[in-house]
């Protein structure tokens, strides 16, 4: 039986996708040749680079806006790397939201000075920082919209003047925003787009070139830019599933429509968590993430027979991340609501039966 898939990365995907993709992997569009055995630049795949990277700016809304779309190797942690490396002249802004925030800020201290411009984590990154000031002399400003590990989740951004860089890892394409207040985003696959193995990234052209450093090509955006996203052999097989996600995603109505699903069913999961006296949240509740709900048992006697519950509902991967334990359901776009209430009737089942 197919499992409710909670994992918070990797994590589920649309059925029909991992249907098309294991016929890829068989035989690609009755080519004769498995996807994952034909040359990246046969037409073939030529066309799914170039079908993935339109898509990607499409359903964000930045088309003809002067952005490029790249998907490129290293997961989002080479992301940390390669934006200090094309952006940090001598010193730049980091909130720090998080484990991967403060990841983000470890890479960058190789390149040049790290501003924290604020911080949650006295507390243990609960909640996101709202009244700081960001300096006007920084190469740039790094933001994390959604935070994992916490279950806490930017809600609005920091108006700058200058470039405004996100790892939106975890919830890109799940909420409507305005894309273009950012000049450069960037996601690891695997948390709502598809397997590991790539990452897109989201670069407003003109911020590039400005640093003095020489940089290395396989790490230098431009070149990547100029190579169309093959300076090297991509992640062939992880940018189709990626594609075929964002082509659901399209054919379901985009972004908006998956928004008004997600806010459902953060609304079902966090209303039970609320009411029900046996739960407690952990983020404050207005910075809580449609995508990752990070709860704890009031009672931790009350654990085991939870967990069996769950399990015997087929409900798999909530385990809360080791740094701050307790329970966290993610909520990616392609779990239904029908999973999140299959979550939620264990819950309430649990109170009922005192
Ligand atoms: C998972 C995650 C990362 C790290 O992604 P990798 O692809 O494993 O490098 C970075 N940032 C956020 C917000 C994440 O959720």
């Amino acid at each position: 039986m197919k499992k409710h898939n909670f994992s918070a990365g990797p994590c589920i995907l649309p059925q029909e996708v991992l249907l098309k993709a294991s016929e890829a992997v068989q035989d690609f569009n009755g080519s004769g040749l498995s996807l994952i055995e034909m040359s990246h630049r046969s037409k073939e795949f030529v066309d799914i680079m170039e079908n993935a990277r339109a898509l990607a700016l499409e359903l964000l809304g930045l088309e003809g806006k002067g952005y490029k779309a790249l998907f490129l190797q290293g997961g989002a942690s080479m992301e940390f790397v390669r934006v200090a490396y094309n952006l940090l002249e001598t010193k730049a802004g980091y909130l720090n939201t998080g484990t991967w925030a403060n990841n983000a800020i470890k890479e960058a201290k190789f390149f040049g000075e790290v501003v924290e411009v604020a911080s949650s984590k006295n507390e243990n990154y609960n909640h996101i920082p709202k009244i700081f000031g960001v300096p006007n002399d920084l190469d740039y400003l790094h933001v994390t919209s959604n935070n994992t590990i916490y279950g806490t989740q930017m809600k609005t951004f920091p108006k700058v003047n200058i470039p405004l860089v996100c790892d939106m890892s975890s919830d890109i394409f799940s909420k409507q925003m305005d894309f273009s207040q950012f000049d450069l985003i960037y996601a690891g696959a695997q948390k709502n787009m598809g397997p590991a193995g790539t990452e897109l990234v989201v670069i407003k052209e003109d911020i590039l070139g400005k640093v003095s450093r020489k940089i290395p090509s396989i790490l230098d955006y431009q070149v990547s830019i100029a190579k169309e996203s093959m300076f090297n052999t991509p992640a062939v097989f992880p940018i189709y599933v990626s594609m075929l996600t964002l082509e659901w995603l399209k054919g379901i109505g985009g972004i908006a429509v998956i928004e008004e699903i997600n806010n459902k069913k953060a609304q079902l999961l966090y209303s039970e968590i609320d009411l029900n006296p046996l739960f407690k949240g952990y983020a404050n509740i207005e910075d809580r993430s449609t995508m990752n709900a990070t709860f704890s048992i009031t009672d931790e006697k009350l654990k085991p027979a939870f967990d069996a519950a769950w399990k015997e509902a087929g409900v798999s991967g909530i385990n809360g991340h080791r740094s701050i334990g307790g329970y966290r359901a993610s909520m990616y776009n392609a779990l239904t609501l029908d999973s999140v209430g299959v979550l939620v009737d264990v819950m309430s089942e649990m109170e009922r039966k005192g």
